[in-house]
């Protein structure tokens, strides 16, 4: 079963903080490695994250969380059509 953009989404926060197990990390590498949505999403989240981290201790606003994720289903609806 193949999954979609979305399917990966729930689990990048967890990616990038080492929280997936490693079967899962190598599957969204695999993706993000051929789908440049997710590029610039996990390009993004890594950046906000440093960012948060180095200025910040407290993780990701719901206000930014909010935003990030609007402009991704922007994206994917305008990439893949709406449902
Ligand atoms: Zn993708």
């Amino acid at each position: 079963m193949e999954k979609k953009c979305p399917d990966y989404i729930s689990n990048l926060n967890d990616y990038l903080d080492g929280g997936v197990t490693p079967e899962l990390c190598a599957e969204i590498e695999a993706h993000v490695g051929q789908c440049k949505n997710c590029q610039i999403m996990v390009d993004t989240l890594k950046q906000t994250v440093r960012l948060c981290r180095e200025g910040r201790p407290e993780a990701l606003s719901p206000a930014l969380e909010a935003k990030l994720a609007g402009l991704l289903k922007q994206h994917w609806d305008k990439k893949f059509g709406k449902k």
